[in-house]
């Protein structure tokens, strides 16, 4: 039987995200809570007041996946979370983490926008997670439900610890492969690489070859390699527009502003500056990792330069990306 899509209103352009409510032998299977409005959680209450619902989990911290968790602890439900998203969690709730975050964003040449909202992280953090109670959950561990394994599969990229579950040969896949959209994959640490481990989590999740995708935006959809080749796609050629840009050294900033986005980088909000800016910087770290960008501090302020001269070469060839 496949999982019942229980769509959540959302602020934002996506407007809606949607929880999975999977039946089982023992009860129902919840995956994901939606965004912390009562709008949202209205709409989610009426559901599971029809349903015995037994088992919670969320896919990863972001608010419109685990922001009613509070509100399913008071129905006695506490939500199961990979270990790793759980450390994250712990991570950005720490009181020094914005300070950290500051400082490597300064070094990188972000702006005092950019920097005021990277300090705002472990308050937002800190409030929404504060005396979290979940369950750990480990990759390819799976939970027993009545007669349904559930396997939890850590898929790293979108967050540290982000999880899709497979059980009875369906993916519910967070936002780690949605369809219209690529997730976020930003840059928090200065010697992190989330582009690498989001593109072995794509290998990951189509070497499983689950016959149908239930994401957390958007409608179900069963062509999960066509969809992972074109975000593998989408990420190749943005490798490949920093390295157009990149002619003279610049910090990570100055090539934020430098590559497309969804719209001019003059146009963008605060907000989307700073995920632009944490993805240009997952960005450089890959390249810097496959040897096709160094990068060298300068009276504390990192510059970035290609490697070699590639224009002799072409375009760079992208075969082994995620080694
Ligand atoms: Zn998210």
């Amino acid at each position: 039987m496949e999982p019942l899509l229980v769509k959540l209103p959302m602020p934002g352009p996506l407007g809606h995200v949607n929880s999975y409510l999977l039946s089982t032998t023992e009860g129902m299977v919840l995956v994901d809570l939606g965004y912390p409005s009562e709008e949202a959680w209205s709409t989610l209450h009426k559901t599971i007041e029809r349903e015995k619902v037994v088992w919670v989990a969320i896919t990863h911290h972001h608010l419109d996946h685990g922001g009613n968790w509070r509100r399913l602890k008071a129905m006695g439900l506490r939500p199961a979370i990979m270990d790793a998203e759980l450390k994250e969690i712990e991570q950005f709730s720490s009181p020094t983490f914005g300070r950290e975050l500051s400082s490597y964003f300064q070094e990188n040449g972000a702006d005092s926008s950019i920097m005021e909202y990277a300090s705002s992280i472990p308050e937002r953090y800190g409030s929404l997670y504060q005396g979290l109670e979940g369950d750990t959950l480990r990759d390819g561990v799976k939970v027993r439900i009545g007669e349904t394994d559930i396997i939890p599969v850590w898929t790293p990229g979108h967050t540290g610890g982000h999880t899709c579950f497979l059980a009875r040969g369906k993916l519910i896949s967070g936002d780690h492969v949605l369809q219209g959209i690529t997730p976020n994959v930003s840059s928090r640490l200065p010697d992190d690489d989330p582009l690498g481990n989001y593109l072995r989590s794509l290998e990951k999740v189509v070497s499983l070859s689950p016959d149908f995708v239930f994401p957390a935006h958007g409608s179900p959809y069963n062509k999960l390699m066509e969809r992972a080749q074109e975000i593998e796609a989408h990420h190749l050629e943005r490798l490949n527009e920093i390295i157009r840009v990149l002619k003279q050294p610049s910090t990570a900033f100055q090539v934020s502003s430098l590559i497309s986005w969804y719209r001019p980088w003059d146009e963008l909000s605060q907000f989307d500056r700073f995920m632009a800016f944490g993805e240009t910087l997952a960005h450089l770290h890959r390249l810097e990792r496959e040897g096709l960008v160094s990068s060298r501090t300068h009276n504390g302020i990192r510059f970035y330069f290609p490697e070699a001269d590639l224009s002799h070469h072409g375009r760079p060839q992208w075969r082994i990306i995620t080694r």
